[in-house]
């Protein structure tokens, strides 16, 4: 049997101890000891660690020589193992010669760099830092030089413009090197392996740059010599500026994350000056922009600052935030703990600036570390929130903030903001008061602000900050920055968990939010919490589903042979969009939209019709407490024809969802088109048909056509806007509704046995008074209501009924968005002329009909030009199904799966192979 090759392995790091692993797997290879360097504390180096698994003889010594002289007990340790090959896959320490040529076959050296080009310690950072256009290895037999032996073997690969010197390191040097290492020691074994002599042309021996005044970068050089500086020292050590500040103080910090922009030169940045930089820098919405001595610009996308590593684009709010630093005694206890945590997961030491998922932690590790640091510190941390704060200082900073709070999320979590303290329904509810924009509550930048009444006694609530198109500018570019940063951390399930805490949260605070709907708008109390308050948690917990469900489509098209060709479709997120919505149901109308576009992975700003805007901002509270990023959510309240003007016209915003008038829906859909042709989504108004006939069940007929107009007070936009009632029982039809009219119960909205509370603000309810004269003055027949309810303060209406009403009246073509039922007979032997009457309209929103005849019905539902038909109900909306009108109406949907679609791109990408 032929003899072993006996290999000696001198040195450390996952690199030798995946060389080990390989070589053990030789038949005709005995490794036959490790030489290592000590335990760093506790801490064993992972070679030596391999060795002992696999029962390997290890030393480990912290020095070789002493004065140049090799150490006797280490050089009788060495050739105690009788080792007729070295193997030194990645050695950190000086090896006498006595050692190098001590083994029969020599030893064999890994150096990642294509020898003699760089030779040293930085060998990879100088081929990035050079330009070079290839990077690779060699292996070499070591001599009494610095990498200058005798060639083995090399391996090269062309160097990416995104290469740095992680990724070239974990993409070649690292896979391919351990590969090469196997190879060398087969060709030494085989008698095989060359010796070639390395050349003197082109050979450099490069300094370290773990020296720091190495680390320090020139400014005053082209943007490519600037670019490859900071990517050969990325991700370790960083290069070094320094920043001037206005205060004539300055500041060390290390740059990461180059890439040449061509873009030129940024409109909205905020300038920096660099030391070295002749030229000012500037901080903008995609990081730090330095112009090199050619004209050329370096993006920097991220900053090391002190330890912390954050996003360059946020330096100067960076600069304003309060990061923790007087961490008391205990707390610094808990800082071990933590690291202690971290290292175990890592299998690597940390530091302020270790970045977990840079180290290799993969989503198992985020559950691990979520649920240990649970268990030790009894926090309620969510996984998404390791993606938000990935850096060892921020985490840390993160549970200490949970740890001082009780918890950052927790439901008593108090944050900053002014409010005011709503005193009802046996409650007191504090409501915040200002805009919410980038996760804080702020004053308008105007200043101004908006008189908040409550329509049941019409006296002043409070006064809430008014948006302006500046202050509408600011949310929009946190939402942008969201969308392109921290939002896009977030996997979409956990976007559904953020939407589920979201609804959890909306849940636990549902009697706060119906008592504010019900002061703010006038909603009956019961319905608020049902209907208003319930239906907005449905929709969460709806679309949240959706989160990990949006999927695009594998389609077969033509190949161009001889290949072939794959197409499949992808479905994205929009952007940044601008959501305004109407009064009648503030709360669900917020949901509706919102829900469907953060389920999409869009970020938005809403402005909430400016007569109740209060539900938008207690809500706005509650998505800080579920965790929401920053920008993702803003709420401003203002007007339409200012703030919500400036969304529209707003050239960030890609999309707009807006539910209100038509004649509003129209100027809007201008505005998208003029400014950036963005896609807008119009839920607008109605006059749907409902149609009874005389087969109907009549008890029913009567009890839905009720609640079809005075729902909500009528401030309904499906509300049925006429009713055609069939000759033969319009009279009993018409008895019977008087009849219950009657025992109505009108008064305070937080009465629990209220059936009809105030229209939500005066104009609207003096509008009511217009156009109920109006139908009078044309001779319709007022035969119930019609105006103010006798002896109440507020804008109570009283449920008005209309009938005689010709098609041609204004009352039977125009919406009145209030509780005012318009009744039309008809013949019910002429269903074609009921049905061109009921389409006679140019809105298209809802229709309804009442009949025992499933046939009629059906006819019915195919005939009337509605996005929504009710057969023998009304009002019937679910959170799944679509909602939306045909014709003036709008279009684009909202709820159901097609609302998704509304803040949806599809792209479609084509692959031949
Ligand atoms: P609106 O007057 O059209 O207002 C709707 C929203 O648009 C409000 O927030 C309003 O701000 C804003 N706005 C006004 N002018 C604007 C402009 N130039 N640019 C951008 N935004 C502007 O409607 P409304 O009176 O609030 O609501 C009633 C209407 O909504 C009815 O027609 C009803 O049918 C419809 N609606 C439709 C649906 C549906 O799903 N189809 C649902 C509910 C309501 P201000 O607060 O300053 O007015």
């Amino acid at each position: 049997m032929a003899l072993k090759m006996r290999i000696a392995i001198i040195g450390q790091s996952n690199f030798a101890a995946d060389v080990l692993e390989l070589l053990l797997d030789r038949p005709n290879i005995q490794i036959v000891g490790v030489f290592t360097i000590p335990d760093r504390g506790s801490r064993e180096d992972i070679l030596a660690t391999t060795a002992i698994i696999h029962n390997i003889p290890v030393f480990k010594f912290a020095c070789w020589r002493r004065k140049g002289v090799a150490l006797p007990e280490v050089l009788e340790q060495y050739k105690s193992v009788g080792a007729t090959l070295n193997v030194l896959p990645f050695c950190s320490q000086f090896i006498p010669m006595e050692v190098i040529d001590g083994a029969l076959l020599g030893s064999i050296c890994y150096h990642p760099s294509i020898l003699p080009r760089h030779r040293g310690a930085s060998a990879i950072s100088w081929t990035l830092i050079e330009g070079d256009e290839v990077a690779g290895f060699s292996i070499f037999w070591a001599d009494d030089g610095l990498d200058t032996g005798p060639l083995l073997l090399t391996r090269q690969t062309n160097l990416e413009p995104t290469d740095t010197l992680d990724t070239i390191y974990k993409r070649f040097l690292y896979p391919e090197g351990v590969k090469a290492m196997g190879v060398a020691v087969d060709m030494v074994a085989s008698g095989v392996a060359p010796k070639i002599i390395q050349a003197e042309v082109g050979a450099t021996y490069d300094p370290a740059m773990f020296k720091t005044e190495n680390q320090v970068i020139n400014l005053q050089a082209t943007a490519e010599k600037i670019w490859n500086f900071v990517r050969g020292l990325d991700s370790v050590p960083g290069a070094i500026a320094t920043v001037l500040h206005e205060n004539g103080t300055e500041e060390q910090i290390r740059l990461f994350g180059a890439h040449l922009y061509s873009a030129g030169p940024v409109s909205n940045g905020k300038a920096l000056r660099l030391r070295g930089l002749t030229k000012t820098a500037w901080i903008h919405s995609g990081g730090l922009l330095i112009e090199g001595t050619d004209g050329v610009f370096v993006n920097i996308r991220r900053i090391k600052r002190d330890t912390k590593v954050i996003n360059a684009s946020e330096w100067f709010k960076q600069a304003e935030d309060q990061s923790i630093t007087d961490f008391s005694e205990d707390e610094l206890v808990k800082r071990s703990l933590v690291a202690g945590i971290w290292k175990a997961i890592l299998k690597e030491d940390v530091d302020s600036s270790t970045d977990f998922f840079a180290s290799g932690a993969g989503s198992m590790d985020v559950v691990r570390l979520v649920e240990e640091v649970k268990e030790t510190f009894d926090v309620p941390l969510q996984n998404e929130q390791v993606f938000m704060a990935p850096v060892f200082e921020e985490f840390f900073s993160l549970l200490v903030r949970f740890l001082r709070q009780g918890s950052a999320c927790s439901d008593d979590q108090q944050l900053n903001f002014q409010a005011f303290t709503l005193k009802a329904n046996k409650r007191e509810i504090r409501v915040p008061t200002q805009l919410f924009i980038n996760g804080e509550f702020v004053d308008s930048d105007s200043q101004r602000t908006l008189e908040i009444v409550n329509p049941t006694n019409e006296e002043v609530i409070c006064k809430v900050a008014c948006a302006s198109a500046t202050d509408v500018d600011k949310a929009v570019q946190a939402a942008h920055s969201a969308f392109y940063g921290s939002w896009r951390q977030i996997t979409p399930r956990q976007r559904g968990q953020l939407m589920l805490n979201l609804a959890d949260l909306m849940e636990r605070n549902k009697e706060e939010l119906a008592t504010i709907e019900s002061v703010d708008s006038g909603a009956v109390y019961t319905l608020a919490l049902k209907t208003h308050v319930g239906m907005s948690i449905e929709a969460w917990r709806y679309f949240a589903g959706w989160c990990d469900k949006i999927q695009g489509n594998t389609i077969p098209v033509n190949p161009a042979r001889p290949n072939n060709v794959l197409t499949f479709t992808r479905k994205e997120p929009i952007g940044v969009c601008g959501l305004i919505t109407p009064w009648n149901y503030p709360l669900m109308m917020l949901s509706w939209k919102m829900a469907a576009c953060i389920a999409a992975g869009n970020t938005c700003l809403i402005k909430p019709a400016q007569t109740c805007p209060l539900t938008a901002l207690k809500f706005a509270e509650l998505t800080v407490r579920a965790g929401f990023p920053p920008g993702v959510i803003n709420v401003l309240p203002g007007k339409g024809s200012d703030a919500g003007q400036a969304v529209a016209d707003h050239e960030l915003v890609r999309k707009l969802g807006f539910t209100g008038s038509t004649p509003i829906g129209k100027h809007i859909m201008k505005s998208c088109a003029d400014s950036n042709l963005k896609k807008c989504s119009l839920e607008l108004g109605g006059k749907s048909p409902l149609i009874i006939f005389a087969d109907c069940d009549m008890d029913k007929a009567v009890r839905h056509g009720m609640s079809s107009v005075f729902f909500n007070k009528g401030e309904n936009c499906i509300a049925a806007g006429r009713l055609f009632v069939e000759d033969r029982i319009h009279d009993e039809f018409i008895r019977r509704v008087l009849k219950d009219l009657r025992t109505m119960t009108i008064g305070d909205p937080l009465d629990r046995s209220t059936a009809h509370g105030p229209q939500n603000h005066k104009a609207h309810f003096d509008k009511l008074l217009e156009f109920c004269r109006r139908g009078v003055d044309e001779g319709a027949k007022l035969v119930y209501g019609g105006c103010r309810v006798p002896h109440l303060k507020g804008y109570f209406f009283t449920p008005t009924v209309f009938t005689n009403v010709t098609d041609d009246m204004f009352i039977a073509q125009e919406e009145s968005f209030g509780p005012i039922m318009i009744i039309s007979k008809f013949n019910g032997s002429d269903v074609d002329s009921l049905m061109q009457r009921a389409n006679r309209t140019e809105y298209g929103l809802a229709s309804g009909v009442f009949t025992k005849d499933i046939g009629k019905a059906l006819n019915f539902a195919d005939r009337i030009e509605a996005g929504t038909v009710f057969v023998n109900l009304y009002n019937k909306t679910d959170v799944a199904a679509p909602f939306g009108g045909f014709k003036q109406s709008g279009y684009g949907k909202d709820l159901g799966q097609e609302a998704l679609n509304e803040y949806l791109k599809t792209k479609c990408v084509t692959v031949e192979y």
